[in-house]
């Protein structure tokens, strides 16, 4: 058995982790982390970026089958596209191995210590790795736990067969001739239109009156509108009940009444749990918060010395916050003062179309006072139009007295790329005169940003 010290240890190599290290090692603390699977966790590997290949291709595909089909108001006719699921895959898995490498790159060059295996606590400061050369003990001064999430199954419906997580859908050599999505969050509905445009045909089952239900009807429309426009059905308040006994249905109730969906998959994403157990959380008695890590807004654990990061503290469950974590983490650990501070964390959905929030929405500002909202649609700007995507808008809101932007939000082609303007003016604490006030590239959809502010204001000029 061998064994090492180091100051930071930190336990899993995904978004939270691999920042927290690198960042560390680029701060001169001898760093040791631990990763039983390859570097970049859920979000590299089967997650984020595996479920952008995927919709990216389907979106090429959708477009060409468009084409083909003579519907294209653009002029363009093809010949009917086709489609090698099996090369598409590869293709995707080209792109994760080559950030697979970049993260393992990016840590040796900070002088970090990477060692495989699964990590088990023996006591607060001692780590047992299982690698495939043996046992190795790690002993430090400070231990970061970024253990991240995994899907999460129904008791009716386990994993296996034709019951797939996000994880197996992201490895499929074919499409499915039809694909029952259970559950319509994000994770669902991203997969669930990227089936349907690659030929699927796609039923999503929600339990709830509407699917992505964390967000307000207004915003979600034109998202419900593309799901019929794509022949995907729908069905709300429906409960999955199972699979039928040949294994060939998916057994649903909707409203009280017993139904069948023909299903060749069943695709399950009704959330994900955080990755507390087979690592020891027993032998350190943490304080919990529900089923994450309870953490202060140092991202203190209970017991000295310990930190958490990432999904397995809590909501959102998001890349972007795991890396704001690491990295505060890492400084925290040299010696800087820092503290989580930050106003916003965008999030995104990659549907079809798009849908960004950051901030408050209008009902959740209207709790806390007297609110403005303005709201630009794409129907009025030039760049959405000569995309063929005028489906959607930017809503701004804002406080009343001092016009302090509150939350923005947007649905449209392509507006998960705003989110970066939207985050910085919140963080930046902008009013609305300040939104309005900054010149905006023209023809771009941005453009809808200071309109939404002026329209806030009272003073629109292109609606
Ligand atoms: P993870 O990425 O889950 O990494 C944890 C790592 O720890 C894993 O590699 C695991 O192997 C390792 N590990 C766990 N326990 C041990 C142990 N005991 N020993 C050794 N190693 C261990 N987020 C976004 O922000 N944008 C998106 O577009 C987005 N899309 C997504 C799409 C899908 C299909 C899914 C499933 C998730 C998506 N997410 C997205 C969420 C995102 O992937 C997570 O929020 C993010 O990966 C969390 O990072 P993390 O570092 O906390 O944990």
């Amino acid at each position: 058995m061998k064994e090492i010290s180091c100051k930071l240890l930190v336990i899993g190599a995904g978004p939270g982790g691999y920042v927290c290290a690198i960042r560390a090692g680029q701060l001169g603390i001898d760093t040791v982390i631990v990763e039983a699977g390859k570097p970049g966790g859920t979000c590299l590997n089967v997650g984020c970026i595996p479920s952008k290949a995927l919709i990216h291709a389907a979106e090429e595909f959708e477009k060409l089958s468009h084409m083909a089909g003579g519907k294209s108001p653009l002029g363009i006719t093809v010949a009917a596209p086709s489609l090698d699921l099996a090369a598409t895959i590869a293709w995707k898995d080209g792109i994760v191995s080559r950030l697979n490498n970049g993260v393992a790159g990016l840590l040796k060059k900070a002088g970090v210590k990477t060692v495989h295996g699964w990590a088990t606590f023996r006591d607060g400061k001692t780590v047992a790795v299982e690698t495939e050369i043996g046992m190795q003990v790690i002993r430090a001064e400070t231990v970061v736990i970024a253990t991240g999430s995994a899907p999460v199954d129904l008791p009716s419906l386990p994993f296996g067969g034709p019951v797939i997580s996000s994880t197996e859908a992201l490895a499929l050599s074919e499409v499915p001739e039809r694909l029952a999505v259970v559950g319509g969050g994000y994770i669902g509905l991203e997969l669930g239109i990227a089936f349907a445009k690659l030929g699927a045909k796609v039923t999503v089952v929600e339990a709830l009156p509407r699917v992505l239900a964390q967000y307000d009807a207004e915003l979600t429309r034109p998202v419900v509108k593309r799901l019929a426009e794509l022949g995907i059905e729908v069905l709300v308040n429906a409960k999955a009940k199972g699979l039928s006994t040949k294994r060939d249905a998916l057994l649903v109730e909707t409203n009280g009444k017993n139904g069948k969906i023909a299903g060749d998959m069943v695709l399950v994403t009704v959330g994900r749990k955080p990755v507390t157990e087979g690592w020891g959380l027993e032998q350190i008695d943490l304080d919990m918060a529900g089923s994450f890590i309870r953490i202060d807004d140092q991202c203190r654990s209970s017991m000295r010395g310990i930190f958490a990061i990432g999904d397995v503290t809590g909501e959102p469950m998001l890349a972007h916050r795991a890396m704001a974590q690491g990295e505060m983490v890492a400084e925290i650990v040299a010696g800087h003062k820092r503290s989580w501070d930050r106003r916003a964390i965008p999030a995104v959905c990659f549907t079809d179309p798009e849908l960004v929030t950051a901030g408050l929405s209008p009902e959740e500002a209207k709790t806390r006072g007297e609110i403005k909202v303005g709201l630009f649609p794409f129907i009025a700007n030039g760049r959405a139009m000569t995309k063929l995507g005028e489906d959607g808008f930017v809503r701004v809101v804002a406080r009343a007295d001092n016009h302090l932007v509150l939350g923005i939000q947007a649905v449209g082609q392509g507006v998960s790329e705003l989110s970066t303007a939207f985050g910085l003016a919140l963080e930046m604490g902008a009013t609305l005169e300040d939104i309005a006030g900054t010149i905006h590239a023209h023809p771009t959809q941005g453009e809808g940003f200071p309109e939404a502010a002026l329209k806030a204001l009272g003073r629109a000029v292109h609606v």
